[in-house]
Formats: C-alpha cells, sequence, structure tokens
C-alpha cells in the first residue's frame, strides 16, 4: 500500500526515544521528512545523525512543557518548512498517590501532557485549515477511557486530550484537515523495560513472571495479554496520516490490545 506520504513534513514532538521514535522511523520508511524534538539538543542531535541513514531528518530541540521552549520548537519547524504532519507524542507517566499530588505536581502534569499539544495545534492547525491539508494526531492512552486510581493525574491529562482532540476536530469541517487521537495500552519502550526490570529484581521475580503479574492484576482484560511493540502503535499512526485514511477524523483510534471493555 502506498501511504503517499512521500517527501511530506512531520514534527513529532517527544521523539528521542520511545513511542516517538518508533512513529519517527516508521514515517521515514515511509518517505516522509521528519524533524526530531526533545528537551536536550544533545539527545535531539544524537537521534537526527542516528535515523539519517533512513531519510532526511531534522532536530527541534525544546521543552514543550512550556511556552518558551514551544516557541524555540516552532521558530525551528517554521525555518524548516511548513508542517504536513503534527504528531503530538510527548508525555509523562507519574505515579503518585492521589492525596499526594500538590498544585505544583498537577500544574507540572497539565502543562507537560495537555498544554504541549495546545500550543503546537493553537500554531499549526490554522496554518493546515489555510492549506486545506494536514493530519494532527494526538497521542493520549487507554487511560483517558480507563483511568487508573494510581495515575490519577496522568489519566485525567490523557481524558483531557480526547477532549481537545475532538474540539480541534470540529475546526476541520468540510476540510483536508484531520484530527485524531491514539490510544496506545501498555508498550514495550526502553523505559517500560527499565521500570519493569527493576520492578523485577526489588521483588526477587523474572521479567516473564513480572509481565505476566501484570496482565493479571492491573490489565486483565487485555485480549492480547502482553505489551504492544513501538512498532505496532507508530505503524498505527503512520496510517492515519496517510491521505488514504481522510475519513477518519475526530476519532479516537485505539491501539491497546483490547484493554477497554467496550463496542
Ligand atoms: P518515553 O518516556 O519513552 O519518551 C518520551 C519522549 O518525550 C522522550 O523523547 C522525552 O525526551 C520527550 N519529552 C518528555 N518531556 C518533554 C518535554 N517537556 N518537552 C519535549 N520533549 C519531552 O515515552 P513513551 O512511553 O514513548 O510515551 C510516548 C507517549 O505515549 C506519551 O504521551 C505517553 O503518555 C503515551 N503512552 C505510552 C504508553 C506506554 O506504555 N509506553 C502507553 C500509553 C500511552
Amino acid at each position: 500500500m502506498d501511504l503517499k506520504l512521500e517527501r511530506k513534513l512531520a514534527l513529532v514532538t517527544g521523539s528521542t526515544k520511545g513511542i516517538g521514535k518508533g512513529i519517527a522511523k516508521a514515517l521515514l520508511d515511509e518517505g516522509a521528512r521528519v524533524i526530531i524534538n526533545g528537551r536536550s539538543r544533545k539527545a535531539v542531535d544524537e537521534v537526527v545523525e542516528e535515523l539519517s541513514q533512513y531519510g532526511e531528518v531534522y532536530g527541534a530541540s525544546g521543552d514543550l512543557a512550556t511556552m518558551s521552549g514551544a516557541k524555540e520548537v516552532i521558530t525551528s519547524v517554521d525555518e524548516i518548512g511548513d508542517l504536513d504532519v503534527l504528531i503530538n507524542n510527548m508525555g509523562i507517566y507519574i505515579a503518585t498517590p492521589f492525596e499526594e499530588i500538590d498544585d505544583d505536581e498537577w500544574m507540572k502534569m497539565i502543562n507537560t501532557n495537555v498544554l504541549s499539544a495546545i500550543r503546537m495545534c493553537r500554531h499549526y492547525l490554522p496554518k493546515m485549515l489555510k492549506r486545506n491539508s494536514g493530519r494532527i494526531q494526538i497521542i493520549a492512552s487507554e487511560c483517558g477511557v480507563k483511568p487508573l486510581s494510581a495515575f490519577v493525574h496522568y489519566s485525567v491529562s490523557k481524558t483531557a486530550l480526547l477532549g481537545l482532540g475532538r474540539s480541534l476536530a470540529e475546526m476541520t469541517k468540510g476540510s483536508n484537515v484531520t484530527v485524531n487521537t491514539i490510544l496506545p495500552g501498555p508498550t514495550w519502550t526502553e523505559g517500560t523495560a527499565i521500570y519493569q526490570n527493576q520492578r523485577g529484581k526489588n521483588e526477587g521475580k523474572t521479567i516473564d513472571e513480572i509481565i505476566q503479574e501484570y496482565f493479571t492484576i492491573y490489565d486483565p482484560s487485555s485480549l492480547i495479554q502482553r505489551f504492544a511493540t513501538v512498532e505496532e502503535v507508530a505503524n498505527t499512526c503512520v496510517y492515519y496520516c496517510s491521505d488514504l485514511a481522510a475519513a477518519t477524523n475526530g476519532a479516537p483510534i485505539r491501539v491497546e490490545g483490547g484493554i477497554i471493555r467496550s463496542i
């Protein structure tokens, strides 16, 4: 299938590792030009160099949890060209008991997970509407519709992103621009591996036991009973960046292995 992404310009926020880096690689494999983002210029430069073997890659470092960082990224991106694809991927995941999350930590979560996407969409959606062409994706989580008590502020941030995605999609009516929200479930990234391996060490369990326990205790409704791969999530995102996916707009797209038990 030709996804017709050749030479399209895509920004993937938070793409120095994990799902974002996977999406960047998958877009490059389809011939798109990709802009890597992360807070640290060094990390961005390293990934730009690593991925350059697959295609045309640029860097735009900046902390999207702040307005000044967002401006820095926007300046770098606008020097490269008009964005065809914006993937709002970056997000943080903190487990804190609800009663211990103070206002500062709430604001950090909202700034990092929600306002980062708002800042980017506020700049790029009007431009895409003017050109009558573009794809925006917001990476939420299955936690946005199946909130976890151990991750209240994370879950709330992801529910907000689902609302944001649908609200912005309403603005695209009659145009060739789409805004969709992606809901990954548990995904095996470098970060997941470090976290789960550490748990195994602390509890004297093998990684297989830890994974089995995860799907017995935390996500028993998972139909695949395993973590998704970064590539599985990335390939889904890339398809919805395509012109071929023009009829999917304002949709929550699930890549969560069937955890969410609803029709
Ligand atoms: P990760 O921690 O592996 O990578 C996050 C990336 O974002 C890194 O490149 C990091 O440098 C960057 N980043 C973090 N804060 C930033 C900031 N303020 N400004 C710019 N860049 C910043 O994350 P991941 O596990 O790949 O998750 C990516 C997205 O997918 C997140 O939105 C996350 O909530 C969502 N998600 C992940 C999982 C999972 O199991 N991994 C499940 C559901 C949803």
